[in-house]
């Protein structure tokens, strides 16, 4: 896992996450002052209906508007603050700013369900459940209106305790979603107990599967796998129209990616909503596969 993060480019933090002493504790320092000095933020990106071309809903990705840094994505600070425990504080902010919006979008007449990423530690935390009802409670927001992305990894980090939390959340009216579907190592035997709503197609396969068969062959059984098991499917990392009509006719149900939008700032989803409309699909790609 260290590895996989290691790969993941430029780390500002990689020196921080290595040594652990010095570097750190102020990095932590820095995170908790982050909270307080309202520097995090979030992104939303729209998650739209293949088929009605309707926006659904949003996934919430958080961003850490660093003073001096400039805007630091979340695998710089995420994977820390997963091995120090933060990610609690983390969590509860992104679920307490999620229910504000959701609250402020009902107050405008708009129902807006939006989605938000947990981590390994939130979902193997004792009290998960009451903390997200009361950070609900607290602005009247159904937890009907949030899913939550879970990754294949997090479950299978404790299975059986996974289940227990996915089902209580599950029964309190939460949607439950896979994240990076196809990346992980769950097993069909666990997919087929959870309590899950979604699976979401890693970017991975859906970046290459315009050129690559075994890719959009991938893609194709998964979206054949979430719909014989009741599941919503949903492409993240849809780049081209090419992506966008493929996934169309292998009858996938929602896209997500930079061909409909990159995340943006929070205040300016509204104005993308009144003027979203599908762009233009140009050129009809191949799609044997789909047959
Ligand atoms: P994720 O949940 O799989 O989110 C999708 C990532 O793909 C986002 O990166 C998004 O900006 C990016 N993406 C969306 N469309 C496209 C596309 O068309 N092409 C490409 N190449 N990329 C696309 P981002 O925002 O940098 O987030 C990275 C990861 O950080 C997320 O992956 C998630 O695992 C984690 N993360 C983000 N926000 C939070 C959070 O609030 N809490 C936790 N625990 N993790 C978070
Ligand atoms: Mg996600
Ligand atoms: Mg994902
Ligand atoms: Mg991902």
């Amino acid at each position: 896992y260290a590895a996989k993060q290691r790969q993941s480019g430029s780390m500002v933090y990689d020196a921080a996450l290595d040594k652990g002493s010095q570097q750190s504790l102020s990095l932590l320092s820095e995170l908790r002052r982050a909270i307080e000095n309202q520097e995090l933020c979030l992104y939303l990106q729209p998650k739209i209906d293949i088929r009605t071309h309707e926006a659904v809903s949003a996934e919430a990705l958080v961003r850490w508007l660093h003073p001096v840094r400039g805007l630091v994505p979340p695998m710089q600070f995420i994977p820390f603050a997963e091995q120090t425990g933060f990610i609690s504080e983390l969590t509860r902010w992104v679920i307490a700013e999620a229910a504000r919006a959701i609250r402020q979008a009902a107050d405008a007449g708009i129902a807006l369900r939006l989605s938000v990423n947990l981590s390994t530690r939130d979902l193997l935390g004792p009290d998960l459940p009451s903390r997200m009802a009361g950070l609900l409670a607290e602005q009247r927001v159904q937890p009907s209106s949030l899913c939550l992305e879970i990754t294949e990894s997090a479950i299978m980090d404790d299975p059986q305790r996974a289940l227990a939390t996915l089902e209580q959340l599950s029964s309190m009216g939460f949607k439950l979603s896979i994240d990076d579907f196809g990346t992980g190592y769950s097993s069909l035997a666990y997919l087929k107990r959870l309590p899950v709503d979604e699976l979401k197609i890693d970017k991975s396969f859906v970046l290459a599967m315009e050129h690559d068969l075994d890719d959009a062959k991938i893609v194709r059984s998964t979206i054949e796998l979430a719909h014989n098991l009741g599941l919503t499917v949903v492409a993240e990392g849809v780049e081209t129209s090419k992506a966008w009509q493929l996934l169309a006719a292998l009858g996938c149900d929602e896209g997500q990616g930079y061909f409909i939008s990159r995340p943006m700032p929070q205040g300016e989803f509204r104005d993308w909503l009144d003027r979203w409309a599908l762009p233009e699909l140009g050129e009809a790609p191949n799609t044997a596969l789909a047959g």
